[in-house]
């Protein structure tokens, strides 16, 4: 009996010897009475020290050989051990031949005297050099990227939480990845509060549907909003939870351009107002409102008058200035709601909603009055005057087509040119 306990004990033991083996973790022994550390084959191997140094190992001594950057993070878990709390810490360590290798070091497995005092303490050591360099090459690589690293979480009663960001976070949300660790909501208070419910909804989808999320949005690091993209790939877990990893990035210029093609496909290069086709679709919205609710809206089209001799005696850039110098007068003098348009060369269409024909002609006479005492001038000719002729007509009930309200403005300008010119007429 005695026999065969024996044999599975060296059994256990050799079991035991193998695994150390093939983790090849370091065990060691440290004597908490009389200082003395002690190691096995293994720790020898890792640390490379001299004999001498061995036979008279200490924790002070063992201390010497920590990076000064870990020594705090090293002298408290010592300490700790020695008031019989375990150890655990992952370090910097000098090797006998000088070169500089990372530790796991942890114990918890204490041996006490007959009066329970912690007298010997046993640990293992582990070489995590190539694991720490992978993570800081990992972390490094995350730094380079020009956006946020994340693996965001939704467990199965719909809780998020970050289990991991990249240090950029703070660029883009203000605060660190442990203050995100600690308290997700930080993530979604730095989202702008007119985009959050989108934000909401487009996680909720990709939970559902495991399809891909992707959302543009407004997030704030400090004071300043930013344009971001957020894009990654969910995955539903056994326990009913939803991890997604991906990359959050920033969109402003790309946002900034995106709004400067819009503009640019809505205006007119040279006075910056609508130009005809943005002028078409915006009239097609008035007459599907009027047609539903009767709002009325009117228009007025009217044409420089003999702009060709302007130009021909005052140069085509004079031209040009009368142009824009007439753009500039309609954004000074209409409301918010008018849209103001450059349908041609020198002709323009203002579109005036919830404004009826006798305003849109109050409109354009005083148009033409404030045109007829503008003062123009060209360097060659001196000073000069513009007139300008309109014709105002307004939605009515029989106009199938949007044409049918553009041909009638235009027949009403038409007779305003035949009868002499800056003046109004209504169609
Ligand atoms: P009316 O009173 O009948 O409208 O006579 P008009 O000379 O204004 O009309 P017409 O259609 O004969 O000529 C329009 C002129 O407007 C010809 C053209 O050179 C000028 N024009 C068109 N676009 C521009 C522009 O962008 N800049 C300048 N400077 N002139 C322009
Ligand atoms: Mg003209
Ligand atoms: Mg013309």
């Amino acid at each position: 009996m005695d026999r065969m306990r024996l044999a599975t004990r060296e059994q256990a033991h050799r079991t035991l010897e193998s695994v150390l083996a093939l983790t090849g973790v370091g065990l060691w022994e440290w004597d908490l009475i009389d200082g003395w550390i002690g190691g096995d084959a293994r720790l020898e191997a890792i640390l490379a020290l001299p004999d001498a140094e061995w036979r008279r190992l200490s924790i002070e001594r063992w201390a010497e050989r920590v990076h000064d950057e870990d020594r705090p993070r090293f002298d408290a878990e010592a300490a700790r051990a020695e008031r019989g709390a375990g150890f655990d810490a992952v370090y910097r360590l000098r090797r006998g031949d000088g070169h500089w290798i990372w530790v796991h070091d942890r114990s918890g497995v204490f041996y006490h005297d007959a009066g329970g005092r912690p007298v010997r303490l046993v640990g293992v050591l582990e070489d995590v050099t190539q694991r720490q360099e992978e993570r800081r090459r990992w972390v490094r690589l995350a730094r380079s990227i020009p956006g946020v690293i994340y693996t965001f979480v939704l467990d199965a009663e719909g809780r998020p939480s970050f289990p991991y960001t990249s240090d950029r976070v703070k660029d883009f949300y203000g605060v660190t990845p442990e203050q995100v660790q600690r308290d997700p909501s930080l993530v979604f208070d730095a989202i702008h509060p007119e985009d959050l419910s989108r934000v909401m909804e487009s996680i909720e989808l990709s939970a559902r549907t495991l399809e891909d999320w992707q959302c543009e949005y407004r997030a704030r690091a400090g004071e300043d909003w930013h344009w971001v993209e957020g894009r990654s790939s969910p995955e539903r877990q056994p326990d009913g939870s939803t991890i997604w990893h991906g990359l959050i990035f920033l969109i402003d210029q790309r946002k900034e351009l995106e709004a400067r093609l819009r503009h640019l496909s809505v205006t007119d290069a040279l006075t910056g107002l609508y130009n005809r086709r943005h002028l078409l679709a915006c009239m097609e919205e008035e007459m599907s409102r009027f047609r539903r609710y009767g709002t009325p809206f009117s228009v007025v089209m009217f044409d420089l008058d003999n702009f060709k001799r302007i130009n021909d005696r005052h140069g085509h850039a004079a031209g040009d200035a009368v142009l824009k110098r007439l753009a500039a007068i309609l954004e000074e003098r209409l409301r918010e709601t008018d849209i103001a348009g450059r349908t041609g060369g020198e002709e323009f269409l203002l579109l005036l909603p919830g404004t009826e024909a006798s305003g849109g002609e109050r409109i354009a006479e005083d148009l033409c009055a404030v045109m007829v005492d503008e003062p123009f001038c060209s360097e060659e000719k001196g000073p000069f005057r513009v007139t300008l002729s309109a014709g105002v007509t307004e939605a009515i009930e029989t106009d199938e087509r949007l044409h049918h309200l553009w041909a009638r403005a235009d027949r009403a300008l038409y007779r305003a040119k035949a009868a002499g010119r800056n003046r109004v007429c209504r169609g």
